[in-house]
């Protein structure tokens, strides 16, 4: 009996697949004619074959630093320039987000292996490390310059807190400009340089940055994790991540509606965005843009097909208002986000 209902259970999930597989090459479009963006999240080159495969009209975020991690010798800039190239290529055209590199917490580099603090999530990482480094930096820089001759490359800064990392980050981009004229390779004209907001200090002055920024990136993953004040990587205090605490959909929320404002392009690109049962509720704050693994894309498509945004905005609007968790959580339930447990617990164990 056991073994029947694990066929059965096979064969539902390969029509499943064969089903939505269909769907690769559909228009992404809500039932009531809102274009939505569905964008892939990869960490190595070679996966950005699969967001081709899947139908990604972009991609929303490289992770860049996994060329760095577990090895002696950081990647020098012609083997960088290569990484990037070839995402640029297979993407033929399509936007590439490639985002600078984000070590230190969960993600360290041999350089910070020995430094007291670096696997703080409140420590020097992401942005913070790269201003630090400012020669490794460069090299990163020099290297995504040169590739963005081959396509349509975006540049995104990890872990934004104050708008002058943003100055500082502009300013090496135009060094490296500079350096790469002196030597006579091409760059592209222009390429927009977009900002995560994943610490609520952000999230409270997305303002700011989507003034300075030319789009702005979600990372709900690190926005939990310091908002709800939960490191990422415990597992004993997994269970309290919640990605639909109301704290952080308020935070979210306003992201969007700052970028908005500032008629700027902003994207979820935390796991939340793979999470086809939250889609309406992204939806629902105004979200067009989503960025996440290739294996969910087709899985969010189907339910974005489905949603009629003129129901869900009001109902979202009204639900964001709530102060109690109970009002909220009926919302949710409303938008068919019940099983609240299973999406957090899901989410809660990204990266841990
Ligand atoms: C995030 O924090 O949501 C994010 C996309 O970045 P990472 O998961 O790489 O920290
Ligand atoms: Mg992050």
């Amino acid at each position: 009996v056991l073994l029947d209902d694990y066929r059965e259970r096979r064969r539902l999930a390969a029509e499943e697949e064969r089903l939505l597989a269909r769907l690769a090459d559909v228009d992404c479009v809500t039932q009531d004619g809102c274009a939505v963006t569905l964008l892939a999240n990869i960490e190595r080159p070679e996966e950005a074959e699969d967001a081709m495969h899947v139908g990604a009209e972009g991609i929303g975020l490289f992770r860049s630093e996994f060329l760095f991690l577990n090895r002696c010798q950081l990647p020098d800039e012609e083997e960088q320039y290569r990484a990037y190239r070839q995402v640029l290529e297979t993407l033929q055209g399509r936007p590439v987000t490639i985002r600078t590199i984000d070590v230190g917490a969960d993600k360290i580099l041999p350089a910070q292996a020995l430094i007291p603090g670096a696997t703080s999530a409140l420590g020097r990482r992401a942005i913070r490390y790269s201003l630090a480094e400012p020669e490794m930096f460069l090299v990163q820089l020099r290297a995504l310059l040169r590739a963005s001759v081959h396509g349509n490359l975006q540049i995104l800064l990890p872990m934004l807190t104050q708008p002058h990392e943003v100055d500082e980050a502009m300013l090496l981009l135009a060094q490296a400009r500079q350096e790469l004229a002196s030597r006579g390779e091409p760059v592209a004209e222009h390429i927009p340089v977009g900002g995560m907001i994943e610490v609520p200090a952000a999230a409270l002055s997305a303002g700011i940055f989507a003034s300075k920024l030319d789009f702005l990136a979600i990372g709900t993953n690190d926005l939990v994790q310091y908002t709800l004040a939960i490191d990422r990587t415990d597992q004993r205090i997994a269970h309290l991540y919640d990605e639909l605490h109301p704290a952080v959909l308020r935070l979210i929320a306003l992201t969007i509606r700052a970028a908005r404002k500032a008629s700027k392009p902003v994207c979820v690109c935390g796991e939340m965005a793979g999470e086809h049962r939250v889609a309406p509720l992204l939806l629902g704050m105004g979200l067009r843009s989503f960025s996440m693994l290739p294996s969910r894309l087709l899985r969010v498509k189907s339910e974005v097909l489905k949603v009629d945004t003129r129901q869900l905005t009001p109902l979202v609007r009204r639900m964001l208002v709530q102060d109690d968790l109970g009002s909220i959580r009926r919302g949710l339930a409303c938008l068919g986000i019940d099983d609240v447990s299973a999406v957090s617990s899901l989410s809660g164990a990204v990266n841990a």
